[in-house]
């Protein structure tokens, strides 16, 4: 637990974390997810605190560069930068040189040049973060690359489930929606099976993978036997900017067929917990009824608990940095 002087003990851990980067959930064994969940556990009443300031990141340069929009990744990863005690600059894209015509690789030269020891990546093309990986010496998180991975989001929805349930063994978890586009669903299905949980992915055929029967997960395509007896129902957004053409007839048609709505929820288990990665469409694939029902909806609790994951990886990636 963080103490008076402000440094938070280390948490229960036998070794440091294995890893430089983190780039995606299908590089991480069991060991190293267990790893950044048990080192956010403290966290999460040091967040509650009135003072929430560390040094454990003190001296440290961490460059969030979102080649994307983003209101609660960036808001989030810069808020555990600071609360680790880091220098932290954001850099967006249309500040930057990169809307002036400097390739992704010109942009991390002149980065790692500044040394930074954490960048934080969000791109719309999958792999860009592990190709900015290669040119960088610093450590690369990815925030979000294409329809690819979006890891800290998974790591972060599982220790949601796993704060709420004590455990994610045996528990039947139901992702919901536009599979296909979403970086959050991929991360979702591979981190929740590699902890223990059994995955369902439920959609329209238009927006399921080709290779999703490949993610360890039983595909639906019927909303309602899709969610029947799920603990946890995780709806994706319709993420339309990604999509050429029609892959869904209307909005209006989607959520008759997908959206949750508290007629379709109550074919999950009783009491079955709701989760959405936001920003949310409402009336397209959730309902605010559902929502905002404040004795199942983990929506909030997600935005808090991103918080404290993303101080968990900044924490371990920093420290094996100090050590390579
Ligand atoms: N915020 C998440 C992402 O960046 C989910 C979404 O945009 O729908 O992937």
């Amino acid at each position: 637990m963080p103490t008076r002087s402000g440094k938070a003990d280390a948490p229960p851990r036998a070794e440091r974390f294995r890893l430089h980067h983190l780039l995606a959930i299908s590089d991480l064994k069991r060991e190293d997810a267990d790893h950044l969940l048990a080192r956010a556990e403290p966290y999460v009443s040091f967040l509650e605190q009135k003072s929430k300031k560390l040094d454990a990141l003190r001296g440290r340069t961490q460059i969030n560069l979102f080649f994307e929009s983003s209101t609660r990744t960036q808001a989030s990863f810069e808020l555990a930068g600071k609360r680790m005690g880091a220098d932290v600059v954001n850099m967006s894209v249309r500040t930057s040189s990169v809307s002036k015509g400097e390739t992704l690789i010109d942009t991390a030269a002149t980065l790692n040049a500044m040394s930074p020891d954490l960048l934080v990546v969000r791109h719309p093309s999958s792999g860009a973060a592990a190709l900015l990986a290669r040119k960088v010496s610093c450590s690369v998180i990815n925030a979000g690359d294409g329809q690819h991975e979006h890891p800290t989001q998974a790591l972060l929805d599982a220790f949601t489930i796993r704060q709420r349930l004590g455990t994610l063994e045996g528990v039947e978890i139901a992702i919901c929606g536009d599979v296909m586009h979403s970086r959050v669903a991929r991360s979702n299905a591979l981190l929740l099976t590699l902890l223990g949980a059994s995955v369902r992915l439920v959609g329209p055929p238009t927006l399921m993978p080709a290779d999703a029967d490949r993610w360890g997960a039983r595909v639906h395509h019927d909303m309602k036997s899709g969610i029947a007896g799920a603990d946890v129902v995780m709806m994706l957004r319709l993420q339309t900017e990604r999509m050429q053409g029609g892959y869904v007839p209307s909005a209006r048609e989607f959520f008759w067929f997908y959206g949750l709505d508290e007629d379709k929820l109550k074919h999950a288990k009783p009491g079955a917990l709701v989760m959405h990665p936001g920003p949310m469409n409402r009336g397209v694939e959730i309902d605010s009824a559902v929502a905002d029902r404040v004795d199942v909806s983990l929506i909030e609790r997600q935005v808090r608990m991103g918080v404290a994951i993303r101080m968990a990886v900044l924490e371990a990636l920093a420290e094996h940095g100090a050590n390579a």
